[in-house]
């Protein structure tokens, strides 16, 4: 290992961060939940944090968890995994059998295939629709002005368990106003989880209603590899 992180630090940082970050937002402790992003850390740097107690983590490549974690949950039986990356209907699959929560589902294809695996394995895997709040070409999601009828088309025609949404705001913008803009589109949909925040912004995610922040650097320091 390069790199000399303590994580387990780290982690009790932010951990405190959201609490103070809950209680600003006049909210209940405990509102939001930590995803530790651990997208190109190897095995023993997320043995790290299980080890220092944490148990609900974020991969955003369905071919690389699948190379740590089954190891990891057997384990750590109780660590919970999210894929938080763009999934391929031919990885439906594997992502299924890997996976507690996909956060990821952005069309109607993918959303159907989904629903079948889900049906045939006999797992329950939550499910979230990422919109794409800021319109941008180069990300997935749906639309925000078309979110309402996927999430009704997800419901009523496929029969997917969606119980909430996930957004990433462009990068160089303020993202105070996406944020505000996923947790409307939540609100009127009935959806009570909201997947918001990374290490830049995460405190003000939960001003806005975050009830997941998915964290990686400022837990595991500097990514090992170039995830893109
Ligand atoms: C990598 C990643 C994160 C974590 O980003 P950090 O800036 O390292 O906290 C959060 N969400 C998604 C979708 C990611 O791919």
């Amino acid at each position: 290992m390069s790199v000399d992180v303590d994580a387990g630090a780290n982690l009790q940082t932010i951990q405190e961060n959201i609490r103070k970050a809950e209680m600003a937002a006049g909210r209940a402790s405990g509102t939001t939940k930590l995803i530790a992003v651990s997208k190109t850390q190897d095995a023993d740097a997320i043995r790290a944090v299980l080890a220092a107690g944490h148990r609900l983590f974020g991969e955003n490549r369905v071919q690389e968890a699948a190379s740590k974690w089954p190891e990891l949950k057997a384990e750590f039986s109780e660590a919970e995994l999210h894929l938080i990356g763009p999934l391929q209907t031919n990885k439906v699959k594997q992502a299924v059998a890997l996976f507690d929560t996909i956060q990821t589902v952005d069309r109607p294809k993918l959303a159907k295939a989904i629903a079948a695996e889900i049906d045939r394995a006999g797992k329950s895997v939550s499910c979230f629709i990422q919109v794409n709040i800021g319109e941008e070409d180069q990300k997935a999601g749906v639309a925000p002005r078309d979110a309402d009828a996927f999430i009704s088309a997800c419901r009523q025609d496929f029969n997917l368990p969606v119980t909430g949404l996930m957004c990433i705001p462009p990068a160089e913008e303020e993202p105070a106003p996406y944020f505000a803009l996923l947790a409307k589109i939540a609100a009127r949909n009935g959806l009570t989880e909201i997947s918001m925040g990374m290490s830049a912004d995460y405190e003000v995610a939960i001003a806005f209603g975050a009830t997941l922040v998915r964290v990686g650097t400022a837990i595991f320091g500097p990514r090992r590899t170039t995830p893109e």
